[in-house]
């Protein structure tokens, strides 16, 4: 996928000078023996870079400051050693603009029972420190991520190493830029939007171009290779003819092996990371692109069907806070399709026309190529497969015509429970929680989407955290989930989020 910047965390100490140079050596030597523990562990996706102990205002003011100017520094995190008096923290945290940790530990795990005296006491009372600095921090109104526990305990790790995720997501998304090649499909309102309003939320530069724009790439695209990309995909995926004549498939599916260089090209030619296509304005295609789009998101790209901007950023932003995560399972661009209503089988298909990400696949994927239902193309060629089991969130980005609201369903992956070998498209199947009726119900009061951005790899924590970040209302649905207590929670944030 295209890669991000080599972002880095500095972590910041606070004390004061109350406490004579001797405790303010104490407080280098643990915190750099923490940053060099917490390194090590192997857990954190991003570095951690100690910064000196901030001890008065011009300090804290001047660090926050060289945060906010370094492209690398992805954001912030504070802990107090000691005691560490807030007024000194307002105007740096006033001028900080990037992500914030408070990571309320100790550098002790156990009290030292039989040699504490009052002199480890002052050194040591984060428990006091913490609170201080915590107090200013909720006054402000600033948003941030607290983390509680000893920073040896790898649930700590853990949570710190997810909180560098959502910040990654915090400071890419206003690098997202999504290229449209088709508008908002007529008459659908769940995926229009407003586009001035989402830059100024989320940062995301969201462009429209001529599909033909597109299209004399694509056929500036030599036969060679055309060629070599349909040997490649013969080499990966199981070809499946069901029928059709060897050559005439073969053809089908160069079709799209020009596409998705044709498409890379362009994409790459304007620096966006997500793109957006439209089965009714093809232009000069000969084929609405699902292989070519498949493989696009394969590689990072977001993609969102039908005009649906929305949806191919938030694909892109899950994509990027997911990126070189180990044993990811991936993340997707999704439509909620068919139900089963079979008690204790309950679930959705989950699926696109064609344009489901391989990156969620379990077992073989095979190269189909059938009839659309819809437009007025050839038949397209299309990855098809089935995907892997297991918890994962499905986030609905919707417009509420005066905010935004991020919708984030917990669910179940299952394996359907018999073959499909009608269906020619990559799909998924799940059970929304906190159960198929209460998760629907749920999702429906709340206006969520039919498209979502997928992903097995992020927690709800993380997004509600990102959209708290960003500033926008998040509705959970999970195993909490009551439909009385969301009507109100819905009716609160009305106002909340005036
Ligand atoms: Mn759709």
């Amino acid at each position: 996928m295209k890669a991000t910047k080599n972002y880095k965390f500095w972590f910041c100490t606070g004390s004061q000078d109350l406490y004579g140079d001797e405790c303010l050596r104490k407080v280098a030597d643990h915190s750099a023996k923490m940053v060099e523990g917490m390194n090590k562990t192997g857990k954190l996706p991003f570095e951690l870079v100690l910064k000196p102990t901030l001890i008065d205002q011009a300090s804290i003011r001047k660090t926050f400051n060289d945060a906010n100017n370094d492209p690398e520094c992805a954001g912030v995190i504070t802990w107090m050693h000691t005691f560490s008096p807030a007024k000194m923290w307002i105007i740096g945290l006033q001028e900080y603009k990037k992500p914030l940790c408070h990571l309320h530990t100790q550098f002790n795990e156990e009290i030292p029972y039989d040699t504490m005296d009052m002199d480890f006491m002052n050194e040591n009372q984060s428990a006091h420190g913490d609170r201080e600095y915590g107090h200013i921090v909720s006054r402000m109104g600033i948003e941030r991520k607290i983390i509680v526990g000893h920073w040896e305990n790898p649930a700590v790790i853990d949570k710190l190493a997810s909180w560098m995720r959502t910040a990654i997501g915090l400071m890419e998304s206003s690098h997202i830029r999504v290229c449209r090649v088709g508008d908002n499909m007529n008459n659908v309102a769940v995926t229009e939007g407003d586009k001035v309003e989402a830059q100024i939320k989320f940062g995301w530069e969201i462009d429209h171009y001529n599909i033909n724009d597109v299209v004399d790439v694509v056929n500036s695209v030599s036969e060679g290779d055309v060629n070599a990309l349909v040997e490649e995909y013969y080499s990966k995926y199981d070809i499946c003819l069901e029928g059709r004549d060897e050559a005439e498939f073969r053809r089908h599916v160069a079709v799209q092996a020009q596409q998705e260089i044709g498409f890379e090209k362009f994409l790459e030619a304007g620096d966006y990371h997500a793109v957006v296509t439209h089965f009714g304005m093809l232009g000069g295609l000969k084929q609405l692109p699902g292989l070519a789009i498949q493989r696009l998101m394969e590689k990072g790209y977001g993609f969102g069907a039908e005009g649906d901007w929305k949806t191919a950023a938030m694909d892109r932003l899950i994509k990027i806070m997911t990126a070189n995560m180990p044993n990811g399972k991936g993340s997707a661009f999704m439509e909620d399709y068919t139900y089963n209503f079979v008690p204790g089988k309950e679930g959705i298909i989950q699926a696109h026309m064609l344009e489901v990400c391989p990156l969620i696949a379990e077992g073989p994927i095979q190269i189909k190529c059938q009839p659309l239902s819809m437009g007025n193309r050839e038949d397209p060629a299309r990855l098809v497969f089935q995907s892997k089991t297991g918890s994962g969130i499905a986030c609905s980005l919707v417009d509420l015509g005066t905010r935004f609201r991020l919708l984030i369903n917990a669910v179940e992956c299952k394996k359907v429970e018999k073959p499909l070998p009608k269906l020619p498209v990559g799909i998924n199947f799940w059970t929304p929680e906190p159960s198929f009726e209460v998760g629907a119900e749920a999702w429906i009061l709340a206006g969520g989407a039919h498209h979502t951005a997928f992903t097995y790899d992020l927690s709800v924590e993380q997004m509600v955290d990102w959209a708290a970040g960003m500033g926008i209302e998040a509705v959970v649905i999970d195993k909490d989930t009551t439909i009385r207590n969301l009507k109100n929670e819905l009716r609160w944030n009305e106002i909340a989020f005036r």
